[in-house]
């Protein structure tokens, strides 16, 4: 006897190109794919391009590069093949026009010849009496010839969808059971002609041909779900199982779009966040572990993840959190790698020039930079570091040839410009006297330490005005690191730049 082979959870994105790869696209993205490895199913990428004039290549590019960036690996796809392909809509035209055409030799579709005033006018009666806008039918049941002599006059058309008069009722995984009544809906347009669907005719075809068996997607498509099955319905299609996620929302609970900062993918990364903090920012966003666990692999995240604990309300996207999330990663890199993700930002932010060689040219000074000596100023700052295009403004001090900044800085409390620059003087006089060897921040920290004790300087007195000497800066770490790194020379250049300041 044949049995009957498991049928297999496939999943999809069927993002539209035409933009960048939005936060909460990828978060769907993401849920979709930790169903599936979670499930042991398939997660596909399909890219929705239908419409032509919206759509571009340059986008699809950057939304598979994005997906591939984050670590969220589909296993069919435009870029990777499959099975089921193409995977792009535009490369699939002949497809939909099969269908298209099947629909409307089973009378299930049909052409109308409405324009687009004609329909206006429709609509605006609806509305006054206070209707819902739907099609009023008018061309729903020409005759053959009517069709071919409006064709032959060269009348534009579109191809609308028979709606049944039904019920519409399915279990959604996260919203329970949800019920449509599809005469709310009328003859919906499912097509421009044969060779332009539209994307809930499209959707229908692809979501069969590619074998979908789970369509998870945001909660903002509702409204097309009824109109999808009632097509799947009409071609006899199998119907997948629906999960509509809640919305990601700003925090004043409106759409989160460019006004609150940063939607794309790619924003986030040019910025300098780490795709595992972003993995697990988005994880958060509307699902919960139901455990304390704050930090989780992405293979973690696949070994719990469930549909069961997605939340019913929106999820509120929370930069701060982000940002945590995003320090906690790069305290947990070890620091070549930190380093290395570094240098093109101090590269992009004209503070060094790689000349190769693990060697770099300080911009607008005689002087190189190495490998280690870099190394050296991320170590400092890695602590607080939250996102690595925050790095050239807290490490430009270190690199550039003088400081400029206020000499009122270098005053600590009650200080006078007079005392500050005796005290300046003497840390001098005592940074001179140490060997170059003995330049390092624990023996500086030792020996000026004894001095203030020695001459009763004061702490704040006297380092305050010795570290915004170094470093020109209201904050940034202590001077005896600042002095290690930045060498006996150009620590006693700066101080006897300081005391000229305040002179
Ligand atoms: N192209 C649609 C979108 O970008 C896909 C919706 C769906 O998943 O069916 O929203």
């Amino acid at each position: 006897m044949l049995k009957n082979k498991k049928e297999e959870l496939r999943v999809r994105i069927a993002p539209s190109p035409t933009g960048y790869l939005h936060v909460g696209t990828a978060r769907i993205a993401l849920f979709n794919y930790l169903f599936a490895k979670n499930q042991g199913g398939k997660f596909i990428l399909r890219i929705e391009d239908t419409d032509l004039e919206r759509s571009d290549e340059k986008f699809t590019k950057e939304i598979i590069e994005s997906l591939h960036w984050l670590g969220i690996n589909y296993d069919e796809g435009p870029d990777v093949g499959g099975d089921f392909g193409p995977y792009r809509q535009s490369e699939r035209l002949k497809t939909y026009k099969k269908y298209l055409q099947q629909l409307l030799d089973e009378n299930k579709a049909y052409y109308c010849f409405c324009t687009e005033e004609e329909l206006e006018v429709e609509r605006q009666a609806q509305t006054k009496r206070g209707e819902p806008p739907i099609y009023s039918g008018r061309c729903a049941n020409l005759n053959a010839e009517q069709i071919k002599k409006s064709h032959d006059e060269g009348k534009k058309s579109i191809i609308r969808f028979r709606m049944p008069n039904i019920k519409i009722i399915f279990e959604d995984m996260i919203k329970g059971v949800l019920e449509f009544e599809t005469r709310l809906i009328g003859d919906i347009t499912i097509a421009k002609n044969l060779e332009t669907p539209l994307y809930n005719f499209a959707v229908v075809i692809d979501d069969e041909t590619m074998k979908i068996s789970h369509v998870i997607r945001g909660e903002d498509h509702i409204s097309n779900t009824p109109k999808q099955i009632a097509m799947i319905e009409a071609l006899e299609f199998k119907k997948p199982k629906y999960a509509h996620l809640p919305l990601t929302l700003a925090p004043d609970k409106t759409k989160l779009s460019k006004r609150h900062g940063a939607t794309a993918i790619a924003d986030y990364r040019a910025m300098g966040y780490l795709p595992e903090a972003l993995i697990n920012f988005m994880a958060f966003m509307g699902w919960n572990p139901k455990t304390d666990q704050e930090f989780f692999t992405k293979e973690e995240l696949v070994k719990i993840f469930s549909m069961a604990n997605i939340n019913k309300a929106a999820a509120i996207f929370n930069i701060e959190k982000l940002n945590w999330l995003n320090g906690h990663y790069i305290r947990q890199m070890d620091l070549s790698s930190l380093t290395e993700k570094c240098i093109p930002y101090l590269e992009n932010a004209n503070l060094i020039n790689g000349v190769g060689a693990g060697e770099w040219n300080i911009m607008k000074t005689d002087e190189a930079i190495n490998l280690d000596q870099l190394k050296k100023i991320i170590a400092l700052e890695q602590e607080r570091l939250v996102k690595l295009d925050d790095l050239p403004e807290l490490v430009s001090f270190f690199l550039k040839k003088e400081l400029t900044f206020d000499k009122d800085l270098l005053l600590w409390k009650k200080m006078t410009a007079a005392e500050t620059a005796e005290h300046l003087s003497e840390v001098e006089k005592l940074l001179a006297n140490i060997d170059k060897k003995n330049f390092t921040k624990e023996n500086l920290e030792k020996e000026i330490k004894k001095l203030i004790e020695k001459d009763k300087l004061g702490v704040g007195e006297t380092l305050w005005p010795l570290r915004v000497a170094l470093t020109g800066l209201k904050a940034s770490p202590p001077p005896f690191e600042v002095a290690e790194i930045l060498g006996k020379e150009k620590t006693l250049q700066r101080i006897l730049a300081a005391k000229d300041l305040l002179a």
